[in-house]
Formats: C-alpha cells, sequence, structure tokens
C-alpha cells in the first residue's frame, strides 16, 4: 500500500491566508486576536485600569505597571493563563498531523 505523505500546510488554520508562525497563531491571528481584546478588555473593566495591549504582556505574562495589589495581579495572571490555554486546546484540537 502506497502512503502519501501529507503536505506541510505552512498557513494559519483559520484561513485568514497568512503563514502560521507561532507568534501569529498565538497573537496576530484576527480570530485570536480578538479573543485577547475581549479578555483585555474584561480585564480592565474588572480591575478598573487601563492595559495595554501588547504581545509582550500578554503572552509572556509581564505584570502590568498599572495594576497593581495582589488580588488583581493574580486576576492578570490567571485571565492570560486562562486565554493562553484556550488557544492551545483549540490549537492541538485542530492539528491533524
Ligand atoms: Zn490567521
Amino acid at each position: 500500500m502506497l502512503y502519501r505523505k501529507k503536505k506541510h500546510q505552512p498557513l494559519c488554520w483559520h484561513e485568514c491566508g497568512k503563514r502560521g508562525t507561532l507568534l501569529h497563531l498565538l497573537w496576530e491571528c484576527p480570530a485570536v486576536k480578538t479573543l485577547w481584546l475581549d479578555v483585555i478588555s474584561f480585564l480592565s473593566e474588572s480591575l478598573d485600569v487601563n492595559i495595554p495591549v501588547g504581545p509582550n504582556i500578554c503572552l509572556l505574562g509581564l505584570k502590568p505597571e498599572n495594576v497593581v495589589g495582589r488580588a488583581a495581579v493574580q486576576s492578570w495572571t490567571l485571565g492570560c493563563l486562562a486565554t493562553k490555554r484556550l488557544i492551545l486546546l483549540n490549537w492541538k484540537e485542530r492539528k491533524t498531523d
């Protein structure tokens, strides 16, 4: 029996037409960016601070300067972790290789 090797698809699985780099899949893709903007908006409103939007803060877990207090920092950290987990679980389910 002949097996055909699957063709490597470097494109984003959200079908946005862009190359599926790690940064694109975790941050830049419009589908993922919308989720991040919703999360940041919710956390900004909940913590009553204006949290800047950026991959260094959201993906790398750097604490925004204006988020102070243990409960606020924990909420911020938990929100970012939950969002990253959701993105990665979605990634794992879609990956077919
Ligand atoms: Zn994309």
